[in-house]
C-alpha cells in the first residue's frame, strides 16, 4: 500500500499488513499534501488510524456508522472524523481509569456512542 486517501476505504489486507506507525505516516502524508489545517496533524492521523483499523477489522458498529453517516451526506473523510471524535472521548476515559472492568465498560460505551452517532449529532458537536 503506497498511499492513503480517506475518501476510499483502504484494502483491509494491505492496511492491516502495515505496522501502526506506517499507517499513521500514510494518513499524515495525505493531510499534509491536501493542506488540511490542523492543530496537531499527528494526533489527527492517529485517530484516523484507529478508526480505519476498526473498519478494516470489520468492527460492525463502526462499519455501520460509516455507512449511516455517508448515506446521510457526509464525505467518507468527515465520517472518519465523526467516529474519531468518539474515539478521542474513549481515550480520555481509558486514561482516567485504572480498573480493568472499567476499561471493558469503556469499550462498550464507545460502541454504544458510535451506534448513536448521526449526521445531526455530529454537526451539532
Ligand atoms: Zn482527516
Amino acid at each position: 500500500m503506497e498511499a492513503y486517501n480517506p475518501q476510499s476505504a483502504p484494502e483491509p489486507g494491505s492496511w492491516l499488513e502495515l505496522d501502526e506507525q506506517e499507517r499513521i505516516d500514510l494518513v499524515e502524508s495525505w493531510h499534509r499534501a491536501a493542506h488540511v489545517k490542523l492543530p496537531n496533524v499527528t494526533a489527527h492521523a492517529a485517530l484516523h488510524t484507529v478508526v480505519e483499523n476498526q473498519i478494516a477489522m470489520n468492527l460492525e458498529p463502526v462499519v455501520r456508522a460509516v455507512h449511516r453517516l455517508t448515506n446521510g451526506g457526509l464525505t467518507r473523510h468527515d465520517a472518519i472524523h465523526a467516529i474519531g471524535s468518539v474515539v478521542a472521548e474513549q481515550f480520555f476515559d481509558i486514561l482516567t481509569t485504572e480498573q480493568r472492568d472499567e476499561v471493558d465498560a469503556s469499550q462498550a460505551h464507545y460502541l454504544a456512542a458510535v451506534e448513536r452517532l448521526t449526521v445531526t449529532s455530529w454537526r451539532q458537536g
